[in-house]
């Protein structure tokens, strides 16, 4: 019997990547799309040989075609990173809408269910604490993460309304903060930049005093999570995210004592808008999938340490990865 197939946009990403391996396993025919603007080919090379793997290098703002059947699609094309809004806004904002729009429109037309990838910047700078799905957020739209934020609250407003009026199969996954493998060394995110400085033995750049929170998932639990999501019968938005909140001064301290670097915090400007505090509540996950992260942070830096030490010393002093078009 011929595979299945699923979509997955954003192949090339940190979660993309991840998404393709899992689907793969479970036995599906997998087509990866991506732009390559901030996606990394390295993250699916491996999969390249299978015959149950395409790859189609398109960016999702313009007119998607696929030929034959789909049974899923997961739309994870996006830059996610505040480094990446600042210089890349357009597009941001573009792939969430635009890119969303063409995606709900293929799936309308191939019969497919699809599963948005929202995430916790929906909630803004949180005034609710852990923030559930309940929460409608505190955005600002002209701020710097405005691109980003409004992009995905759109893509769930007209995710909703192509589930509503056109009776299409949705699904709306809110990430919160995940890392692992294969994130981009360089995109600004708080663990690549603390890693990253301290294999280089420069001091870690801490924003403001610290004081903030995040509560960070490893990404082997987020992709199970998505998968049980995918595959349930329920189309309002669910938290995927672990609960274990840290702020950013003890999570530097964590670094500084798995990397056994010699280097220490310094405190740098915080960035504007920068949420104060962050952490999932994620009973509904807990309640619907019987889901809940199982990875400690302890166990998933090891590990994410681990493949950031591989990277070759070429890759650990570019400044920039990627030329934005
Ligand atoms: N952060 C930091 N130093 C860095 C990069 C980030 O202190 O070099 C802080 C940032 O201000 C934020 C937190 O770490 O409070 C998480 O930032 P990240 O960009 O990883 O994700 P997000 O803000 O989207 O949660």
């Amino acid at each position: 019997m011929a595979r299945e197939k699923v979509l997955i946009t954003g192949a090339a990403g940190f979660l993309g990547s991840h998404l393709c391996d899992r689907f793969i396993n479970q036995g599906y025919h997998v087509i990866g799309m991506d732009n390559l603007i901030t996606g990394d080919l390295r993250n699916i090379q491996h999969l390249f040989h299978l015959e149950q793997f395409e790859f189609f290098h398109h960016d999702v703002s313009k007119f998607v075609f696929v030929p034959g059947d789909l049974k899923y699609i997961l739309h994870f094309a996006s830059p996610a990173s505040p480094i990446d809004y600042l210089k890349i806004p357009i597009q941001t904002l573009k792939v969430s809408s635009l890119g969303t729009h063409n995606i709900l429109g293929l799936a309308k037309v191939k019969g497919a269910k699809v599963l948005v990838a929202s995430t916790s910047e929906v909630y803004g700078d949180p005034l609710v604490h852990p923030q559930s799905e309940e929460y409608w957020g505190n955005v600002n739209p002209v701020g710097p993460r405005g691109c980003y934020d409004e992009a995905k609250r759109f893509m769930e407003a007209i995710t909703m309304a192509y589930h509503d009026y056109h009776q299409l199969e949705t699904r709306i996954v809110r990430i919160f903060n995940t890392y692992g493998p294969r994130m981009r060394l360089n995109d600004g995110r708080v663990l690549p930049a603390f890693i990253g400085q301290a294999l280089r033995k420069e001091d870690l750049t801490m924003f403001g005093d610290g004081s903030q929170t995040r509560a960070f998932c490893y990404v082997d639990d987020l992709v199970e999570g998505i998968y049980r999501l995918l595959l349930s019968d329920y189309h309002l938005p669910v938290n995927i995210g672990n609960p274990d909140e840290i702020t950013i001064k003890e999570f530097g301290e964590e670094i500084i004592k798995l990397t056994g670097t010699s280097q220490k915090l310094i405190s740098l400007p915080l960035p504007k808008d920068d949420p104060k505090q962050r952490k999932p509540d994620i009973s509904k996950a807990k309640a619907l999938l019987g889901w809940e992260p199982k990875v400690t942070r302890q166990e998933g830096l090891k590990i994410t340490y681990e493949y950031f030490k591989s990277l070759s010393n070429e890759e650990l002093f570019k400044t920039e990865h990627r030329q934005f078009v």
